[in-house]
C-alpha cells in the first residue's frame, strides 16, 4: 500500500478508537476502510478495546496490572491476558512481527517495579501501532518522539508539530500510538482517558491534514442519548461551538481536548463508525455554507442531573449596584464555578452542580446571607439540566414556544430558563425525575414529527 507524495494528494488523518482495534476481525476493516481512499495515510490508533459486552479494554488491564505491582501481588495472570490478546491479534493475521522479547522485557521491568504507571498503561497503543505498522506496511511512529508536554502536563504544541513534521513520514503511510508523549525530561507521560482523540488532532493539526477522521463504534454523534432515546439519529453536521455546547451539558464523544488543535487551524472533523464504512457520519466545521437541512433547527439535545439552584430575592435590587457581584464573591472563595445565573428584577438565581456546593453549603448560604442581605434565600436541590443545541435556532422564532408548550403538555415542570447570548441553546431546569421524559418530549417534538 505505497502512497504518493504529499504534495499530489491530499492528506486525511485518521483515528480509530478501542473498540475499532478490538480484534483481528476489526484490523481487516481499518484496512479496507484505508484502502478506498488512499488519502488516509497516517493512522493514529488505541489500545485494543472491547470485543463483547463484559470484555476488558487492554488499558485498563494495563492500570490494574501497575495497581497490582502497587500492592506487591503477581500480576503475571493478568499480564498473561494482555500479551495474549496483542500475540492472538499477529498470530490471526498471519504477520511476521517478533513481539516477545519486547513483552518479555516489559515483564521483567514490572517484576523489578521499575516502570511508571504511565509509561506501563501507554505499552497498550504501542502494541497496538506495532501490530497495525506491521499489517498495513506503514512506517510506525513512536508518539514519545514528537507529541512533547510541557512540565505543566500541557502539550507544546510547537515543538511537538515541528517534530512530527521531521519524522520523514509524509510520502508514506505511517502509524502512530494515541494517548501518549513526553515529558522534557524523556519519560513517558499520558492524556487523560479517550486521549488517543488529542493525539490524532495533534497529528492532523501538523501535518495540515485535510480532513481529520476520527473512527468509532457509532455512526456518528447522535441528536439524543441512545441510552433515552430509541434509536436516535446521528447529526449529519455540528460546528464546533454546537459541539462544545453539547458536551459541555453532557454529551460525551470526542475528547474535548482533542477539538482545539484541529480548529486551530480550520481542519474538518469527521466522524465514523467502523463497522459501517458507508455511513456519512457527523462533519464538524467551524461553520457550514449550505443548509443541508433547512427544517432541522435542533442540531441536538443533551443534559446532566444533580444541579443545585441557589436563589434570592430583594426588594428594590434592580436599583441596586453590586448585589449579583456579593453573591458571586462568596462562591468564589469558596473556588466554586457557576454554570448559569438566570435573575428576574428584584431576584436572581445561580445554578451550580450539587457536588461542588454540598461540603460547604452552610457557610456559604451564610456568607450570601451577611454579604447581600436578600429578603429571601433558598436553595433546592435535585434539579437536572437540558439543553437544546442548535445553531439556527437565532434566526427562527417560536423555537423556545415550541419546547414550553411540549414540556407543558406532558406534565412537566420547568424550574429554570436560560438562554446564551449566541443563541446557541435554550437550556431549562426541570426536576431530575423528570429528565429524561424531558429529554423524549423534546426529541419526539422536533425530530419526528
Ligand atoms: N486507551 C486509552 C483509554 O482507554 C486512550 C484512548 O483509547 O483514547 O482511555
Amino acid at each position: 500500500m505505497g502512497f504518493g507524495p504529499r504534495e499530489e494528494q491530499k492528506m486525511k488523518v485518521v483515528k480509530f478508537g478501542g473498540s475499532s482495534m478490538a480484534d483481528a476481525g476489526q484490523y481487516r476493516k481499518i484496512r479496507e476502510i484505508l484502502m478506498a481512499d488512499p488519502e488516509r495515510r497516517v493512522v493514529v490508533v488505541s489500545a485494543a478495546g472491547k470485543r463483547f459486552s463484559g470484555d476488558h479494554k487492554l488499558t485498563d488491564l494495563l492500570y490494574l496490572c501497575y495497581a497490582h505491582i502497587q500492592y506487591g501481588v503477581d500480576c503475571s495472570g493478568i499480564f498473561e491476558m494482555i500479551a495474549s490478546r496483542y500475540l492472538d491479534i499477529r498470530d490471526e493475521l498471519g504477520l511476521d512481527l517478533c513481539l516477545e522479547p519486547e513483552l518479555a522485557e516489559l515483564k521483567k521491568r514490572i517484576d523489578a517495579k521499575n516502570i511508571s504507571q504511565e509509561e506501563l498503561v501507554s505499552r497498550g497503543e504501542y502494541f497496538s501501532a506495532k501490530l497495525m505498522a506491521a499489517y498495513l506496511g506503514f512506517q510506525f511512529v513512536d508518539a514519545a518522539d514528537w507529541v512533547k508536554f510541557n512540565m505543566d502536563g500541557t502539550v507544546n504544541q510547537e515543538e511537538s508539530y515541528e517534530a512530527l513534521r521531521h519524522q520523514a513520514l509524509l510520502g508514506y503511510g505511517a502509524v502512530i500510538p494515541g494517548f501518549y508523549g513526553c515529558m522534557p525530561d524523556g519519560t513517558i507521560h499520558t492524556f487523560s482517558r479517550g486521549g488517543s482523540d488529542i493525539t490524532g488532532a495533534l497529528a492532523a493539526a501538523a501535518l495540515d491534514a485535510d480532513v481529520y477522521e476520527n473512527w468509532t463504534d457509532v455512526s456518528g454523534i447522535l441528536m439524543a442519548d441512545p441510552r433515552i432515546v430509541d434509536d436516535p439519529q446521528a447529526i449529519p453536521e455540528v460546528t464546533y461551538d454546537e459541539l462544545r455546547e453539547l458536551s459541555y451539558s453532557g454529551a460525551q464523544v470526542l475528547h474535548e481536548d482533542s477539538i482545539f488543535p484541529v480548529r486551530e487551524k480550520n481542519i474538518p472533523v469527521n466522524i465514523r463508525n467502523t463497522n459501517q464504512p458507508d455511513a456519512p457520519g457527523t462533519m464538524i466545521r467551524a461553520s457550514f455554507e449550505m443548509d443541508q437541512d433547512p427544517d432541522r433547527f435542533i442540531t441536538g439535545i443533551t443534559g446532566k442531573k444533580d444541579f443545585s439552584i441557589i436563589s434570592l430575592s430583594k426588594r428594590g435590587m434592580s436599583n441596586q449596584v453590586g448585589v449579583l457581584r456579593k453573591v458571586l464573591t462568596v462562591l468564589e472563595r469558596h473556588n466554586i464555578s457557576v454554570d448559569y445565573v438566570p435573575n428576574g428584577i428584584d431576584n436572581v438565581s445561580v445554578v451550580l452542580p450539587t457536588h461542588s456546593i454540598e461540603r460547604d453549603l452552610y457557610t456559604i448560604m451564610a456568607e450570601i446571607k451577611k454579604e447581600a442581605e436578600p429578603d429571601t434565600l433558598d436553595v433546592h436541590h435535585h434539579i437536572a439540566v437540558v439543553a437544546a443545541v442548535g445553531r439556527k435556532m437565532a434566526f427562527r422564532p417560536g423555537i423556545s414556544g415550541k419546547i414550553f408548550a411540549a414540556l407543558g403538555e406532558s406534565g412537566i415542570n420547568i424550574r429554570m430558563i436560560n438562554q446564551g447570548p449566541d443563541e446557541l441553546n435554550i437550556i431549562f431546569g426541570v426536576d431530575n425525575k423528570d429528565f429524561k421524559e424531558a429529554i423524549r418530549v423534546l426529541y419526539n417534538s422536533f425530530v419526528t414529527k
